[in-house]
């Protein structure tokens, strides 16, 4: 039975004592999920909210790591730092770092290896941009990502990684990919996974979906068979509704 999961990423809000005041109050209303829960921070978060939320069920992941081991690198943050944090996940290409920050293929290829070697789990975000849905070349994409990042792994390796499907039209602008539309893809990329890596890995993979799901859609989207839960960005920031897709899970 693959792990069903709801994640949160807060991305670039919260400052440490609104992210802390969170915590706290994820803290005391998740107390025994029957998913894997996790929380996204900001860097300057990790350390206190991990600490915070020892004893809890809720894991704590990072939004990004550096794609360099360690050195001269003025401002960026080592997956090793990240690991050092107790955090337990990291967040890796997601759109946002994709389209502003220009992590492409082999950047995060870079990303995903130095997670894995220290022992962090990355949630590896794929996903279509409108146009390319328009234009009928989802499915494309999605795969050159899969084979440009995280298809030189194992299948050893590759089952530390959780997948997050986030259709770049779908994140942040209320438009949600519909039930059905989520398990086509979902499916088609169970389906490459399995060519790859062979069925057991496939059925063992979770693969989360992300773009605007909140505690209204949540439940009709956690409902297909190959949606396994949910990363989740703008509801994750209120604990009563990141509650609720929690108990949807
Ligand atoms: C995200 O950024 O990963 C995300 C899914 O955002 P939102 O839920 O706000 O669309």
């Amino acid at each position: 039975m693959r792990t069903k999961m709801v994640a949160g990423n807060w991305k670039m809000n919260k400052n440490l004592q609104e992210g802390v005041a969170l915590a706290k109050e994820l803290k005391e209303i998740v107390k025994a999920p029957k998913c894997e829960v996790v929380i996204g921070t900001p860097f300057i978060h990790l350390a206190t909210v991990a600490e915070l939320l020892k004893g809890s069920p809720i894991k704590v992941a990072a939004e990004n790591c550096a794609d360099k081991e360690k050195g001269a690198f003025t401002g960026e943050v080592s997956a090793e730092m990240v690991k050092s944090t107790g955090a337990e996940y990291c967040i890796l290409g997601h759109s946002e770092r994709r389209a502003y920050y220009h992590e492409d293929y082999a950047i995060l290829k870079e990303k995903v290896l130095l997670a894995l070697a220290n022992g962090l789990k990355p949630i590896f975000c794929i996903g279509e941009v409108k146009e390319e849905r328009e234009a009928g070349r989802q499915n494309e994409v999605v795969k050159a990502q899969l084979e440009g990042s995280v298809f030189n792994l194992s299948a050893e390796e590759f089952c530390n990684i959780t997948l997050a499907y986030e259709p770049v039209w779908a994140i942040g602008t209320g438009l949600t990919a519909t039930p059905a539309q989520a398990q086509e893809m979902h499916a088609y990329i169970r389906s490459l996974l399995a060519e790859k890596y062979g069925k057991e890995v496939a059925e063992d993979t979770t693969i989360l979906y992300g773009g605007s799901c909140n505690e209204k859609n949540a439940a009709e989207l956690f409902a297909n068979p190959d949606v396994d839960g949910g990363l989740i960005g703008g509801a994750s920031l209120v604990a009563e509704k990141f509650k609720a897709i929690i108990d949807a899970r």
